[in-house]
């Protein structure tokens, strides 16, 4: 009989490591909370690939970050997934913040970075014209990268799924408890026994942990928020533009995505409630003050959209990734807030290595290899297009007609080994959504596809799962009422 294990979080973490371990011989389930994979930290981050040099030398943090970031652009090529490195600066607008940015070279050199380099503001403003004239110089780390971290989150999972990893969703759990020979796991509804648990659950990680532990472990919830800024502004910066650093982290990026966004952001607020992923007025008017330090041209006509996301952080500071100590079986990954997107190929090879010594794991014979992503509809030249239709005729009907998504693309994301089940779900796997208007005119039709896909009624299509429903009912039936 193979070996149970079971995978709590569907983020980007537990995706990678269940991708890992599904190399192997076992019987692999992943729990999550949300309707879907990539519902916490995962789907809300500057999706920058960090080179390295923020992190204190020594830490898990410095090392798995360098590591991660030196497999990214390999990791993402195999998956198919956006990544590009267009590099990254840290301004200085004081002498003071000049010390820093000297303080960071260093500790990047130490931690291993490469291509690092100090510039004066002449050479600052050569690389980045509008950036704010009063610079006086900048931290230049070249091998800062850029990521669709929901795409990857997406890939992972799937490549999962078609190695046999289960994925079940609506899955909250409440309690771990060591019995012999394994665990027994409760969610809200059931109950499951495994051989081997892995809590990678973001922010619960620590609830979770301390029910298997008397090392007890504290998570605070940090909140980001941010403003995201239409294609538009796009041109006008080429690379993350950072402040120097506070003790609450890296500070106000201004940045492009990998999608040709701009985004600005994080705030980083401790909050007590772990979900509570609301934006508020008074910290996007922070975010927006703050980056027009680095950026005072900023025009918020072009903001699209806002969104939070919540960090996990440990209240020592430093990732803590292994088998839960004294408790044979058990493993985890606690505390993984930033650099942890960056660190996630380095976290899960680190992790399914500590499992498959520990537990004797035997490879598969048959692991199948990831198939990449298609190239967008709207990244290919005419030709292509007409292949693509020629090949698919719902090539040729366009539902997003902001981000350029097709029927075809839509269909397929819903038939993804792990496809999506709602608007949103349909949303950061094809853009369909993403842009200036926001789904106001495809979401109708997104809906109709997920309706007829999953052969359920309109009234039962979500936005984001739970009771999210987009229709309330039928005309008819109300009018059949009066
Ligand atoms: C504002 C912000 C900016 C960031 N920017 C960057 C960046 O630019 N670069 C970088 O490298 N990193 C960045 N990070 C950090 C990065 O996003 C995280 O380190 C990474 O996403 C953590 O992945 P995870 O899988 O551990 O957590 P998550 O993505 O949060 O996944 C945990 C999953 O567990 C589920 N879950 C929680 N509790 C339970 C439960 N009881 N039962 C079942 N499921 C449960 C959640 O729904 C979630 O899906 C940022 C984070 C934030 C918040």
């Amino acid at each position: 009989m193979q070996k149970k294990v079971l995978i709590i979080g569907a983020g980007v973490i537990g995706c990678a490591i269940a991708r890992g371990l599904s190399r192997y011989q076992i019987d692999l389930t992943v729990l999550e909370r949300g309707h879907d994979v990539c519902e916490g930290a995962s789907k809300a981050n500057s999706g920058i690939v960090h080179a390295g040099f923020d992190a204190k030398p020594g830490t898990m943090k410095a090392r798995l970050n360098v590591e991660g970031s030196q497999q990214y652009e390999a990791f993402c090529r195999e998956l198919g997934v956006p990544y590009s490195q267009p590099g990254a600066l840290v301004l200085a607008f004081s002498d003071d913040e000049m010390k820093t940015v000297q303080e960071l070279y260093q500790q990047g050199i130490e931690n291993g970075v490469k291509e690092l380099s100090v510039l004066n503001a002449e050479e600052v403003l050569a690389l980045e014209p509008n950036v704010n004239k009063e610079i006086k110089g900048a931290l230049l780390a070249k091998t800062s990268g850029l990521v669709s971290p929901y795409e990857l989150t997406y890939a992972l999972a799937d490549h999962a799924a078609v190695n046999g990893a289960h994925f079940i969703f609506n899955q909250e759990v409440r309690s771990i408890e060591k019995i012999d020979n394994g665990f027994t796991v409760k969610t809200q509804d059931n109950q499951y026994e495994t051989d081997i648990v892995i809590n990678c659950s973001g922010v619960s990680s620590a609830i979770l942990h301390n029910q298997l532990s008397d090392d007890k472990r504290e998570i605070i919830y940090r909140r980001g928020q941010y403003w995201l800024l239409d294609h538009d502004v796009n041109k006008l910066f080429t690379m993350t533009m950072f402040q120097c650093p506070t003790k609450m982290g890296k500070g106000v990026l201004v940045s492009p995505t990998v999608h040709g966004n701009i985004l600005l952001g994080p705030t980083a607020e401790d909050i007590p409630d772990s979900q509570d992923t609301n934006t508020t007025a008074e910290g996007l008017a922070n975010v927006l003050n703050t980056a027009k330090k680095t950026w005072p041209g900023i025009n918020t006509r072009t903001g699209i959209t806002s969104f939070s996301g919540i960090r996990a952080h440990e209240k020592n500071g430093d990732f803590i990734i292994g088998q839960v100590e004294g408790v044979s079986g058990a493993y985890e990954t606690v505390g993984i807030e930033s650099p942890g997107l960056t660190s996630a190929p380095a976290i899960s090879a680190l992790l399914v290595g500590i499992i498959e010594k520990n537990e004797q794991l035997t490879p598969k014979d048959d692991f199948k290899p990831a198939v990449p992503l298609p190239k967008p509809f709207n990244e290919m030249n005419d030709d292509e297009r007409r292949q693509a239709i020629a090949e698919n005729p719902l090539n040729g009907k366009l539902i997003c007609r902001c981000e350029v998504v097709t029927e075809a693309e839509i269909r397929a994301a819903i038939r993804r080994p792990v496809g999506a089940t709602s608007i949103d779900g349909v949303k950061r796997r094809t853009r369909a959504g993403m842009g200036r208007c926001q789904g106001g005119f495809c979401s109708p039709r997104v809906a109709e596809i997920i309706s007829e896909e999953l052969g359920i009624p309109m009234t039962e299509v979500t936005k984001s799962g739970n009771s999210s429903k987009l229709l309330v009912g039928k005309l008819e039936d109300s009018f059949a009422e009066v």
